[in-house]
């Protein structure tokens, strides 16, 4: 039976929206409190800290004075669910008991799709009953992996025997065998007519749908040799490894109860997890987590912690599954495993409790970030340093939300104990980098190596000094003459520090150093970084002198150029020479002072 045939009529609906109870509907997905004659709560549909989302129980409307969204129940669950009309009708009716009649004629395609779903729950319930017979290689196998009886019901684990045509026999006379191809069961023959089992010798998962339903299997192979170690089912019209999570169906009521999901990578750190009584896991079926993924978990809390294993290529993956997670508004913590180790392995050697403590104490994600980057190990190279920031630049980038942005990137700086403004001046650049991110080239790190801009050593100190605390910053700035400044780059970077109060405004200090390149952009943050002591307000003092002498000695060779030129030629020099004689007038008042 599939939505696409309910009769929904005018009348149907008025009875439908009249028995939903649009706060309890609604209430799944935010805390609702009552205000007056309506409800209030966060919105759902975008991020915001004070509630600007209303509920009329009376009117079954809802809207939302941030984002602008709104509309009846259906609309909304239509909205939060990604549903189309007839699937959030049918979903409503069944929630609320009302009864939808239902079409006579019904379209060849919905046949296939609820033939395919008929068959993979049939083949759910052979493999099923093949893992209940006594003595086979699964049930040895989850036995000796310590894997308690009765998850193997409550998950619908199932044995695949060693034979080429066990789910053919079985289900070959009720389906055709092209559909059981494409249901993923059967694979055809690579020369020659027919089809053989795709799944033999394995322990099999069930990868359920929303509602349930068995789509699509993932296979351990039970011999030593096996190959591959897991094969999941292929894509078809009801497996879609990308929006699939294995878990989800499952996990669903324990997400909303513990307002947070655990996120894992293979099927058994799933097992590992809802052993430790972890029921709010669900994992990505061995690959990385998808934007799709993160968006259909975001629907349903608004709180993740990633249980990635502990080895580079879990961190790596983890890394990218912030990135996701992180876009989506979610408030992320990372799980710390031990180095080498998945949940498994740590079940085994720590038993329950030890991984559920693990999940519970988990730290925010910025604090795994520097645990896992290190960029304030010490003795590192200022080059070194720079990269290992802009890894966690990187995953910062994500954050949709400005503000929230803008405070990591506060305890960022802390942390590093770099000047927030360079930080968050690199910040664009990065976001840059975190749209292309698929071609992973071009990230803050490559270019900050790779600057090509260049300035006078007193000149670099000058900017380190305008980047710093001091108070005297402004008087420094309302000093300088930028006719003293002989890089381009350093009179841009002064120009844009003049306009702008130095003080911690950042969302002025990104729009005024927008014009800045990228390679600017890396100037200052390698002068920032740079490790030697930071030039005291009298070193200063005596920089400004530098850099005004150093200009006035250019004058200086300039003016008796002209003056040879002037003598060669018998004009009146008098005025060369005034200026000659100004000019060193005020080298020697200069050399006095320092
Ligand atoms: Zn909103």
């Amino acid at each position: 039976m599939t939505s696409s045939d309910l009769d929904i009529t005018d009348t149907v609906l008025a009875e439908l929206r009249s028995a939903s109870d649009i706060v309890q509907v609604i209430g799944d997905h935010t805390a609702l409190k009552k205000a007056g004659r309506s409800w209030k709560g966060l919105c759902p549909f975008h991020n915001e800290r004070t509630p600007s989302f209303t509920v009329d129980r009376d009117k079954g409307l809802y809207h939302c004075f941030g984002c602008g969204a709104g509309g009846d129940v259906i609309r909304f669950v239509r909205e939060i669910d990604r549903l189309d009309f007839p699937e959030a009708v049918e979903v409503l009716a069944s929630r609320f008991g009302v009864t939808i009649p239902r079409r006579q004629r019904r379209g060849p395609r919905e046949d296939r799709r609820d033939r395919l779903f008929e068959a993979l729950a049939a083949a759910q319930r052979f493999y099923a009953q093949r893992l209940a017979r006594p003595d086979n290689a699964a049930e040895r196998y989850l036995v000796e992996r310590g894997v308690p009886k009765e998850m193997w019901t409550a998950l619908g684990l199932g044995h695949a025997p060693d034979a080429w045509d066990s789910i053919s026999k079985a289900l070959s006379g009720a389906y055709p065998e092209d559909l059981l191809i494409e249901a993923g069961l059967l694979q055809p023959r690579a020369e020659g007519k027919g089809a053989y089992d795709r799944f033999r010798d394995r322990l099999l998962f069930v990868v359920r749908d929303e509602r349930g339903r068995p789509v699509g299997f993932g296979g351990r192979a039970l011999s030593p040799g096996g190959e591959p170690k897991y094969l999941n089912s292929p894509e078809s019209p009801v497996f879609s490894k990308k929006r699939l999570l294995y878990g989800l169906f499952e996990a669903r009521e324990a997400i909303r109860r513990s307002d947070r999901v655990v996120l894992v990578e293979g099927y058994f750190d799933h097992l590992a997890l809802v052993r430790a009584g972890v029921a709010e896991t669900v994992a990505s079926m061995g690959t990385a987590l998808t934007p799709e993924q993160a968006e259909k978990l975001k629907r349903l809390c608004p709180r993740a912690v990633v249980c990635y294993d502990g080895d580079s290529a879990g961190r790596k993956a983890t890394h990218g599954a912030l990135q996701l997670l992180l876009a989506q508004g979610f408030e992320t913590r990372v799980a710390r495993l031990p180095e080498g180790e998945d949940p498994d392995d740590l079940l085994r050697r720590e038993g329950p409790e030890a991984v559920a403590r693990r999940i519970d104490e988990a730290p925010d994600f910025l604090a795994w970030l520097l645990e896992d980057v290190r960029p304030d190990e010490p003795g590192l190279a200022s080059s070194e340093k720079r990269e290992r920031i802009a890894r966690i630049q990187e995953v910062l980038g994500a954050i949709s939300d400005r503000v929230l942005r803008y405070e990591e990137y506060r305890k960022l700086a802390r942390a590093v104990s770099v000047p927030l403004e360079v930080l968050w001046s690199g910040e664009k650049a990065n976001l840059r980098a975190e749209i292309t991110r698929s071609s992973s080239v071009g990230t803050l790190g490559n270019t900050a190596v790779l600057s090509g801009v260049e300035a006078p050593e007193a000149e670099k100190q000058l900017i380190r000094f305008l980047m710093s605390e001091s108070e005297r910053k402004s008087l420094i700035l309302s000093q300088l003459d930028d006719i003293y400044l002989t890089s381009s780059v350093v009179k841009r970077i002064v120009t844009v520090f003049r306009t702008g109060s130095m003080v911690s405004e950042p969302i002025d200090f990104q729009g005024q150093i927008a014009d800045l390149t990228d390679d600017e952009r890396t100037f200052l943050s390698g002068i920032a970084l740079d490790e030697s002591p930071e030039p005291t307000e009298k070193g200063v003092d005596q920089l400004l002198k530098v850099l005004e002498t150093s200009q006035l000695k250019g004058e200086i060779s300039a003016l008796r150029q002209a003056l040879g030129k002037a003598e060669a030629e018998q004009s009146d020099v008098t005025e060369l020479v005034r200026e000659i004689e100004r000019r060193e007038r005020r080298v020697a008042e200069l050399k006095r002072k320092g």
